[in-house]
């Protein structure tokens, strides 16, 4: 393996970032997904894993007492959005909570690429990046978060999460 590095991209899909998506976050959307883009070529051109990681739900999920429905498999709005398109050696992992870990096979492939440090980009900073970045931690991964390329629907929140991100959870911001 030459690398121990791998990128998580977190719910880049068209219901989040696309003003029409059934969970649009905003304005910061954009910003985030050009950042993203030059994030992730930089990381492509260096060799680096790059993992999507799907927010993918059955319709009447029982997430959808808390969020309006969103995500539905098979629909446009669990796209990858067309900007961040993965390519043919990307990794893409569909996941049913904000947990990226919670119920998925990221664990499992992570240690089969021996990888050990995670850079986290994406949103919502406070809901899937967060907990992603918890799981990650509770399993003693190296947990980078890009303050750049990750955003929320509220900027207070973002900002409450990237500190105790790095606080409570020793992740490193950058
Ligand atoms: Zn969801």
């Amino acid at each position: 393996m030459k690398t121990q590095k791998a990128f998580l991209v977190i719910d880049m899909l068209n219901d989040f970032i696309k003003p029409d998506g059934a969970l649009y976050i905003g304005e910061a959307a954009q910003e985030v997904t050009k950042r993203i883009q030059t994030i992730i070529s930089s990381a492509r051109q260096e060799g680096i894993p790059i993992i999507y990681i799907c927010d993918n739900h059955r319709p009447g999920d029982a997430e959808f007492n808390m969020f309006k429905p969103h995500c539905i498999r098979g629909t446009r709005g669990a796209k990858i959005v067309e900007e961040l398109s993965p390519g043919p050696e990307d990794y893409i992992i569909p996941k049913r909570r904000y947990s990226a870990f919670f119920g998925t096979d990221l664990d499992a492939t992570l240690r089969e690429m021996g990888i050990s440090e995670l850079v986290l980009v994406g949103v919502c900073t406070n809901i899937c990046v967060l907990y992603t970045a918890v799981d990650a931690r509770m399993r003693n991964y190296s947990v980078t978060v890009i303050k750049e390329g990750v955003a929320s629907f509220s900027q207070e929140a973002h900002e409450f999460a990237l500190k105790e991100m790095e606080n409570t959870l020793g992740v490193k911001i950058e």
